[in-house]
Order: structure tokens, then sequence, then C-alpha cells
């Protein structure tokens, strides 16, 4: 997970001061001196560091501390503060062109994430504010670019554009434009050529497409896991072209957080969206004030409870919610919801979400199994339709039957049968508890 070693430490360094009824000279200059460490140590730029602990420390010996009734959690709160600002401190709105299409030109090195990300936003834009875009394949030198945005396209069922590589990403840029005016389409992303290396060639054709199409927003894709060379790439872009945001992707792996807490400081321009994996729903709005949170160990149960909004059917929910009171749920509810809660994504990254849940040593060094989870699958997935509904009829024949089919052992079968059945239980006896309670109100 991003940013685990930054986490640590800090939350580490500020559990010491947390519970002080006062906080001295010295408390903070230890507290600080800690937490320069850690962030030189997640790879977050020097002079960033240098200044974030400087605005630390005149804040946390200043007033705000001294008159707080609880100064531990005074200074704590000035850290998360000054964290969040330094990430830039309020989420940032994608733009809106007054008159239609709005033109985003996507830009980065190759191998950055930048065709993947150009489908992520896309799909973005119309799952969540209901935006019908057009794809525009202008890199013309990546060999495999651009059938990969056309099979994106595919995949999205989204209009396309390309036109080969025979004419200049600047002359397809501007068709594109044109296409998505004439089919009254209101987003255009431009997929632009990457290089290895910063070039001056690259540069010039960005250049050239940005006077061509006029853009609404330059977004700048930066693979978070190169650390301080996002930072300079972000730099050398930024000088260029003047970018409006950038996107950080792969902030799935086990980066640590340099890039993502050097950036905004750096080029002074915001991150608006983070990659957090491979497929084309993994793109996420970037909030820098939540993300501070999930730093310092305090949680995010806001994304907590999107995630599971945009991935659990609100009316199955509660249908299956009713199952479980009366009872009447099966094996293949109970795969339904497996189904649902392996959809919001790694079980790893929900815990992270959870306020404090770094701090319980348990969970934090329990691997999530998700092996295991596909062992219970397999086992259901044995069953038949009729044991799926009704496990009493699975008699130690099935047993054997099911554990072969799953390629898992006879007693693997019978602990989850067993867990089951005491799961309905368990859940008949709250239920039966809850109605209790709610007909000694009725009667009074
Ligand atoms: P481009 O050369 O910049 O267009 O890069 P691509 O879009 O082809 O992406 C390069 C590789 O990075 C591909 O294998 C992508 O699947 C992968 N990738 C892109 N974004 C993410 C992300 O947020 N997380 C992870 N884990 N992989 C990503």
């Amino acid at each position: 997970m991003a940013f685990e070693g930054l986490a640590d430490r800090l939350q580490n360094t500020i559990q010491k001061i947390k519970g002080k009824g006062k906080v001295t000279e010295q408390d903070v200059k230890e507290m600080t001196r800690e937490v320069r460490l850690a962030l030189l140590e997640a790879d977050v730029n020097f002079k960033v560091v240098k200044d974030f602990v400087k605005n630390v420390k005149e804040r946390a010996v200043g007033q705000e501390v001294m008159e707080s009734l609880t100064p531990g959690q005074q200074v704590i709160k000035i850290v998360k503060d000054e964290l969040s600002q330094l990430m830039g401190g309020e989420e940032s709105k994608i733009a809106v062109a007054d008159r239609p299409p709005t033109v985003i030109m996507m830009v980065g090195l190759q191998g950055a994430g930048k065709t993947t990300t150009t489908g992520k936003l896309a799909n973005l834009l119309r799952k969540k504010y209901n935006r019908k875009p057009l794809l525009v394949a202008a890199d013309i030198y990546r060999p495999a670019a651009i059938d990969q945005l056309e099979t994106l396209g595919k995949q999205l069922n989204m209009p396309v554009y390309s036109q080969g590589t025979d004419i200049s990403p600047v002359e397809i840029a501007k068709q594109g434009l044109e296409k998505a005016k004439e089919e009254h389409l209101d987003y255009v992303l431009i997929d632009t050529a990457g290089r290895l290396h910063i070039d001056g060639e690259l540069m010039d054709e960005l250049v050239q497409i940005k006077e061509a199409v006029n853009p609404d927003e330059i977004f700048l894709v930066v693979d978070a896991m190169t650390g301080q060379d996002a930072v300079n790439v972000a730099e050398s872009f930024n000088d260029q072209l003047d970018v409006s945001g950038v996107v950080l992707t792969k902030l799935d792996g086990d980066t640590r957080g340099g890039a993502a807490l050097s950036i905004k400081a750096v080029t002074n321009k915001p991150i608006k969206f983070a990659g957090m994996g491979e497929k084309l729903d993994q793109l996420e709005v970037f909030h820098p004030e939540r993300m501070a949170s999930r730093i310092l160990g305090m949680g995010d149960v806001l994304s907590l409870i999107e995630k599971a909004q945009e991935n659990v059917d609100e009316k199955r929910a509660k249908e299956l919610e009713e199952k479980m009171r009366s009872a009447s749920f099966t094996f293949d509810d109970f795969l339904e919801q497996m189904g649902q809660v392996k959809n919001m994504g790694p079980l790893e990254d929900l815990i992270g979400m959870i306020p404090g849940a770094n701090k319980m040593k348990g969970l934090k060094n329990m691997e999530i199994d998700e092996k295991q989870i596909s062992h219970v699958e397999a086992i259901i997935q044995s069953m038949t339709a009729k044991e799926r509904q009704d496990p009493s009829i699975i008699n130690a024949g099935r047993r054997k039957r099911i554990a072969k089919g799953a390629g898992r052992s006879v007693s693997e079968v019978n602990r989850l049968l067993k867990q089951f059945e005491d799961m309905k239980k368990m859940m008949k006896q709250m239920t039966n508890m809850q109605s209790g309670k709610k007909g000694k109100k009725g009667k009074g």
C-alpha cells in the first residue's frame, strides 16, 4: 500500500504527543525532527520538507496550541492541516467549458499510464458526471497506442477518433475536436504521445497541439512510483505547457509517497485524480484532506462510504439484509454479497480507510488472504442450485462431491457449512432480540 512507511512513522510520532496536557518547545522540536526524517525517507522533496517543518513548528508553539484545552490533539490537527495543504488543501474541480465540448489534453512520459488514464477519465466523466466523451488518438509514435485506445473505447462503448499514423497529431487533434462538435459530444480527451525522457521535439509538438485546440485542461499524467523523478518531470512539463492539473498513477503500488507530497508544492499545480489500479474504474478524485487523514491513521470514512455506494446496489443490499433477518439467506446470496465486497477493491486498501485500523496490530499484520475468499467461492460454486438454497440436504456424500469439485478438503467444506449455519443462527437471535424490543416499545 502507498505511504505505508510514512504512515507508520508519522503515526508513531504523533502518538507520543497525543495525550499531552502541555506541549513544550522541546516536545515540538522532537516531534518536528521526527516528522522531518519521516518525510525525507518517503522521498519528499528536500525544500518542501523544510518549509513544511517550519510551518508546523511555528504554529505548534503558537497561540492556537497554548490556548487549547487539548494541546496534544491541537498539534496533531496542525500536522494534519499542513499535510492536507501540502497536497493542495481542497479537492479541485474538473473544468466545464462555457460552450461544449470541453477539451482535455492528456500529456506525460511513456509508461506513466496516459492512455489507460484517458480511458479511465472518460469512464469517470460518464459515470459520475453523466458526460459524453470522445477519445482522440493523437499518439502516432508508440506503435500500439492507437490500438490500445480503440480497445479501451470498445470496452467502454465510447467513440474513438483515430486517423492512423500518417497525418500529424496536431491535425488529428483538430479534426477530433470538429468531430465532437458535429456529434454534440461534451468532452474531448486527447491522448498525446509520450517519450521515455523529456525532449524538445516532443514538447514542441505538444505546444502546437495546445495552440491548435486551446484545451480547457491539460492533465499531466505522472507515475507515483518514480518518486522524485515524477516531480522533476512535472516541473519540466509545467514550464513548457502550463498544465492545469496532475493525475498521479499507480498510487496502488507501494510508493513511498514523495511525489504525491511534493508535486503541488513544487509546481503549484493540484493533483486532481489518482490512479489506484489497472482497471478502468480505478481512478479516483484526489482529496488532499482525506489522504492526509489516511496517512495519519485517522481513516477515510467518506471514501469508504462512497466506495460502498458505488459498488453496492442499495436495493439489493436491503433485500439481502431482509433475507438475513428472516434467516432465508442462502449460499447464492452469500456468494453475491462476497462479490459486492470484492468489487470495492482489495481488502487491504479498505482496511486502511478505517480510522485507527493501522494501530490495531492484529489487523495490520493480518495477511488478508484473498485466496481464502476464492476457496470459499469455489466451494459454493461446486454446490448444486438446490444445495445452495437448502444446505440442510448436504449429507456426507454430497460434501465429498463438493470438496472434489472445488479442489478443497472435506473439512474445509464442513467448516464453511458450519460457519454459515452459525451465522444464520446468530442473525435469527439478533432479529428476535430486536423485534422483542420493538414489541415492548409498541405496547408502552
Ligand atoms: P502510456 O505509455 O503513458 O500511455 O501508459 P499506459 O497507459 O500504456 O500504461 C502503462 C502501464 O501502467 C500499463 O500496464 C497500465 O496498465 C499501467 N497503469 C496505468 N495506470 C495504473 C495505475 O493507476 N495502477 C497500476 N497498478 N497500473 C497502472
